[in-house]
């Protein structure tokens, strides 16, 4: 769904030395990206036990039926129903007890039964299993007041799953539920794509580490701890993090060592056209090319994307809010494809608005926003900040997601439904 329109802003010469500015669409932009990022092509077997969040490269296939043989779903006993003749009750001698993992089958049917507890394999014979609850134990055996109906209780070879069947599909990424399915289909390792190794250079002379003693104009350093949270996950490998000084000197030689080396490089701050904004900069002098660069989107208006040798480059702003909303739009989009995510689960979805909104018109807006509850129809309501500010986070941990409002959009009014994208992971 397209939603901001494309926006061309004459160049005023004041962006100099860019030519003038073009900001392309998000949808634009990630298109590009989605043309240009193509998944890392090595794979690698690993155990299931390790394979959380892994991004599987073959399909994995059930081994067997599942559950490989029919079994009782109950505790009770394992009856032939052709036995129930007449009027009931019926009484009949228990000749075998069958637990869970019996190897031995048991023989029923012609007048007798046999206990049996959930998961045992169904004796030979029989057709129905009557709940403990339903039976009554007598000097004779078992008594039985109501006629069971054939296949009652039982839980059918194959029931669900097939041998062969497709269980997880190749471009999946195994969470919990596929890690479930895989064990269920017999799969004790799994092929996967190799982690992506990505690097991570965060730039600018004020940014001190949390916790350390900062100089009087100093702030805290928030992008590095937000991206290595951001990327921590068994599908990349956080091969480099540094924090660059704003140096294009020190910018070249750290993208250059990294250039080798990284699949992706994501930088944040000084992808801006300041004299201090040396990113653009040390890439283009690298050989780099940029592929685009300014969004219209607010806030993270110059976040940018490019490629410098083989790897992917990802220039998100400094600005703490605009670094997360961007690593959100583009950061996970870029890595789900270079990791091969192409099954993916649903992301954006419609939700209304708590209260009015009026802005200026131009650029797409993305706030974050705090899921409230439903109105009367039904529909999920979103509360939000009055504004976005680029630079401030501190509203982030109340937040559930992110709402888009149209780039024409300047006014909506309380209950006007927009698309709302729930925070994610790469
Ligand atoms: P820049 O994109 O480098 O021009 O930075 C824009 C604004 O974001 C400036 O006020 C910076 O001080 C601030 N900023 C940049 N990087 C960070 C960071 N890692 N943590 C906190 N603030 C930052
Ligand atoms: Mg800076």
């Amino acid at each position: 769904m397209t939603i901001i329109r494309r926006i061309e802003t004459r160049g005023c010469g004041c962006d100099a030395p860019e030519p003038p500015a073009t900001l392309v669409s998000i949808d634009d932009a990630l298109g590009r990206m989605a043309q240009l990022a193509r998944p890392v092509a090595a794979t690698q077997t690993v155990p299931l036990l390790s394979a959380l969040g892994r991004v599987l490269a073959d399909p994995v296939r059930a081994a067997c039926m599942t559950p490989p043989f029919d079994n009782t779903a109950m505790d009770g006993y394992a009856v032939d129903t052709a036995d129930f003749v007449g009027e009931g009750p019926w009484t009949f001698p228990v000749v075998a007890t069958v637990p869970a993992g019996a190897v031995v089958p048991a023989v029923v049917g012609k007048g007798s039964v046999a206990r049996i507890f959930t998961g045992a394999p169904l004796p030979l014979g029989a057709d129905a299993v009557i709940r403990q609850e339903d039976a009554r134990h007598s000097g004779q055996g078992v008594t039985f007041e109501t006629r069971p109906e054939g296949g009652s209780n039982i839980r059918r070879a194959g029931g669900d799953m097939r041998r062969g069947q497709i269980v997880v599909d190749a471009g999946t990424r195994l969470d919990p539920p596929e890690i479930a399915a895989c064990a269920a289909a017999g799969a004790g390792s799994v092929q996967v794509r190799r982690a992506l190794r990505v690097g991570v250079l965060v730039t600018g002379d004020e940014l001190w580490t949390p916790g350390t003693t900062r100089a009087p104009a100093g702030i805290w350093d928030v992008n590095t701890a937000m991206l290595c949270a951001a990327l921590g996950s068994s599908r990349i490998d956080l091969v480099h993090v540094e924090r660059v000084g704003d140096r294009r000197d020190l910018l070249e030689r750290s993208l250059a060592a990294l250039a080798g080396q990284a699949d992706l490089i994501v930088t944040a701050g000084g992808v801006s056209v300041g004299e201090e904004d040396h990113v653009k900069p040390a890439l283009g002098a690298l050989g780099g090319d940029v592929h685009f660069s300014g969004v219209a989107v607010k806030p993270g208006k110059p976040v940018s994307y490019g490629c410098i040798g083989k790897s992917h480059w990802l220039g998100l702003p400094g600005n703490p809010l605009a670094a997360f909303v961007m690593w959100q739009v583009f950061g996970t989009a870029l890595v789900q494809r270079l990791t091969g995510q192409c099954v993916r689960r649903a992301t954006r979805r419609h939700v209304v608005t708590a209260e009015a909104i009026r802005r200026k018109s131009g650029r797409c807006e993305i706030r974050p926003v705090t899921i409230a509850g439903f109105d009367a129809r039904g529909r999920e309501v979103v509360r939000f900040e009055d504004a976005t500010h680029s630079g401030r986070v501190g509203a982030l941990p109340a937040a559930d997601g992110l709402m888009f409002l149209p780039a024409e959009v300047d006014h909506l009014p309380a209950g006007a439904r927009v698309e709302f994208q729930p925070f994610c992971d790469a």
